[in-house]
């Protein structure tokens, strides 16, 4: 049975309210969002014909500030993920201290069989059908899995021709701009965003290393995407061996480490991460889609990933990838999780078991909902940052919710789950009941 992501939340919301023996009431509000939005939308395809996909947008909690969070493209994006993720965003937004609430968006398609047009007209359609409850002050999407700047910008254009049209006069770039974030550097986007969730998450890293009197040594990545490429490249350049990483489709093993643009390189030729242009190369070793030994690496099977001998393992894909199948067979030291819920509550128990540290989506990937909120801060007052002095305002703000969640975890003697979720908790709390 597939687990169902808002379920894992909710168990992992129990594990905090008990520790911090939370009002009833509060753990009524986040254990439900404020809001679920379930929109068709008909998109005319390239052959004439009308398809109609299903698309959500969840707003979880806005106590703390406007709803924030990303839109999924994804063929099993459903409600329940959509619930999950909108609640973690909240979550996240109170570790950091950003003042932003938490909330999620995702359309079921597979966006690797549409054309160009047909992406567009869907991007744009989300945009016109959520147009009213989307806004600077109101809920604030991004790009998430399969998802990037092209269709922020999108999105943008047309929740401005869609509200320009309503209102009857023109919008100024403060009333449009913020509405998503991501967007490309020539319309409104922020430098340094593109590689925000795997820098902060390298700081936090960073971190959690000093803290274990751990050094730096092998890392393993599943998800070879904006997260999972850009830590790859952060830290191989920091001196780190990236051993493995993997795609959809395959997964590399180089025992003596790889280059991350090389594989990208190769990615972007073939479609998945390899090294060896088997094509151009001819040898019979190395034959393109079975298996691979050029430099010393060979595909090995996916899920064999997870459980390599390494000292940083890193999920970067998507939900539900350690679980209480496979959490025995990890031998990683740490767990740094930059995708979304890799690690169900059954897992949980299992690393804690083995002294695995497993550092928590809420705080590991938190820097790109950071810089998205530095990117609509910028687009508020018309203001535009270089990429030094985003790097230097997201350090500190990382680094110090690390050290905060570590402190509160050895206080009430939890994992770092429990113990990020205890200080979002708390700011929520304050937050709901200031409003109240
Ligand atoms: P992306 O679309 O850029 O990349 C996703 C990657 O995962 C791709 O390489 C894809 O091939 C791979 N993948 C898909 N299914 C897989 C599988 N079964 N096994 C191995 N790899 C698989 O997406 P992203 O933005 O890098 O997001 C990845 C994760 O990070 C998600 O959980 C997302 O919610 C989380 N996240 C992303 C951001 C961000 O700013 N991009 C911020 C916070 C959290």
């Amino acid at each position: 049975m597939p687990q169902n992501p808002h379920q894992n939340a909710l168990k992992q919301l129990e594990d905090v309210a008990k520790k911090i023996k939370l009002d009833k009431e509060i753990f009524e509000i986040l254990s439900k969002p404020q809001r679920i939005i379930m929109m068709q939308i008909p998109v005319k395809m390239d052959s004439g014909k009308i398809q109609i996909f299903e698309a959500y947008r969840v707003e979880h909690n806005n106590a703390r500030g406007p709803y924030k969070g990303g839109i999924r493209y994804f063929p099993q994006v459903d409600l329940n993920e959509v619930k999950a993720l909108a609640h973690w965003m909240s979550l996240k937004c109170a570790v950091t201290g950003i003042p932003m609430g938490g909330g999620k968006g995702g359309i079921t398609v597979d966006p690797h069989k549409l054309s160009s047009g047909e992406l567009e007209r869907l991007s744009r359609g989300f945009a016109r059908a959520a147009a009213d409850f989307l806004g600077p002050e109101k809920d604030v999407p991004a790009p998430d899995v399969y998802t990037n700047s092209q269709i922020m910008d999108w999105m943008v254009d047309e929740y401005k021709k869609t509200k320009e049209k309503q209102l009857k006069r023109k919008l100024k770039k403060s009333e449009y701009l913020p509405t998503l974030t991501g967007k490309s550097l020539g319309n409104g986007g922020s430098k340094g965003r593109d590689i925000a969730t795997a820098q902060g998450g390298v700081f936090v890293l960073d971190e959690a290393l000093k803290a274990l009197k751990k050094k730096k040594g092998t890392v393993a990545i599943q998800g070879f995407g904006n997260a999972g490429y850009v830590a790859a490249k952060l830290l191989h350049d920091k001196g780190f061996k990236i051993v493995a990483v993997s795609d959809s489709r395959k997964a590399l093993y180089c025992a003596d480490g790889l280059d991350p643009d090389k594989v990208m390189k190769y990615k972007e030729k073939f479609g998945t991460v390899g090294l060896c242009d088997c094509k151009a190369s001819g040898k019979k070793t190395c034959k393109s889609g079975s298996s691979c030994n050029c430099q010393g690496c060979k595909y090995i099977p996916q899920n064999k990933i997870l459980t390599l001998d390494v000292d940083v393992l890193i999920p970067a894909a998507l939900e539900n990838q350690i679980t209480k199948a496979n959490a025995n067979k990890v031998k990683a030291d740490i767990i740094l999780e930059l995708a979304n819920g890799p690690t169900t509550p059954e897992a949980d128990v299992i690393l804690r078991r083995k002294k695995i540290t497993a550092i928590p989506d809420i705080l590991a990937n938190a820097g790109g909902v950071t810089v998205s909120y530095f990117e609509w801060y910028q687009n508020m007052k018309n203001e535009k940052w270089s990429e030094d002095k985003v790097a230097r305002k997201l350090s500190p703000l990382m680094r110090q919710s690390f050290r905060e969640v570590y402190k509160l975890a050895k206080k009430y003697k939890t994992d770092l789950r429990t113990g990020a979720g205890i200080l979002a908790v708390k700011r929520l709390e304050e937050a709901i009941k200031k409003q109240s």
